[in-house]
């Protein structure tokens, strides 16, 4: 076995070994060890040094933005954190309770999961960016309204071509749809990498979804794996 195969071999045991720490963590099982640190992250990465439009900019587009009917009900606008330094971009589909109170993107219990899922992927909250298709909550957590996303969605776009990621990955039905414009269920959409804009995007399940159908999450690794085969240089 040559050095590289070997190397390929630990990385793929210890993505195992945290995702199986994942399964009996969800299952109740506790350990004394500490649990994985958790850097506050940035609310805006730098902005990088080749003259693409800065995250800082697009925020200032949005403050106060009343596009769609969404503006009436936010007590905050969630417009995306962490950074993408490991050329990774997480996309979902809207600011939830927590999220609208706390003004970031993923702090619920499907922001905990999500935390478990980049952990098992060997990366850290702070490596990656978070980010939703609307920055507004939508009411009583319904779906984006096609109008809605048609609004908010350009500042997505700008928002991704900004960050510059290696891999783009689509958490649910919504985000998944407005990113390859689409209106194919999420069981087409996933399971292969598509590209947007020539970017790879893998398309998942929500993490609110697997905390409702655990059932899935063997086929939510299996995208994970595939985002982690897509980051290796
Ligand atoms: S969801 Fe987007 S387009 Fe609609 S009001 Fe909020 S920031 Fe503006």
């Amino acid at each position: 076995m040559n050095r590289t195969n070997a190397g390929d071999e630990l990385a793929g045991c210890v993505a195992q070994l945290r995702w199986h720490l994942w399964g009996l963590r969800e299952a109740g099982v506790r350990s004394r060890a500490p649990s994985a640190p958790q850097s506050p992250p940035r609310a805006h990465p730098a902005a990088p040094a080749d003259g693409r439009e800065t995250l800082s900019r697009i925020g200032e587009e949005l403050q106060g933005c009343t596009r769609c009917g969404l503006h009436s009900g936010r007590a905050n606008l969630v417009f995306g954190e962490g950074s993408a330094r490991s050329g990774l971009v997480f996309v979902g589909e809207g600011p939830g309770a927590d999220e609208d109170r706390l003004g970031r993107p993923f702090v619920g219990r499907a922001g905990k999961l999500l935390d478990k899922m980049i952990f098992a992927m060997g990366l850290d909250r702070t490596e990656v960016y978070i980010c939703n298709v609307v920055k507004c909550r939508p009411p009583e957590n319904r779906a984006p309204l096609p109008d809605e996303v048609a609004s908010c969605a350009p500042f997505l776009f700008r928002q991704i071509d900004a960050l510059g990621p290696k891999v783009l990955c689509a958490l649910g039905l919504s985000a998944a749809q407005a990113l390859l414009g689409s209106s194919e269920p999420l069981s087409s959409l996933r399971g292969k990498a598509r590209l947007w804009r020539g970017m790879p995007l893998v398309c998942t399940y929500h993490p609110a979804y697997l905390l409702r159908t655990p059932s899935r999450k063997a086929s939510a690794w299996q995208d994970l794996k595939e985002i982690m085969r897509l980051l290796k240089p």
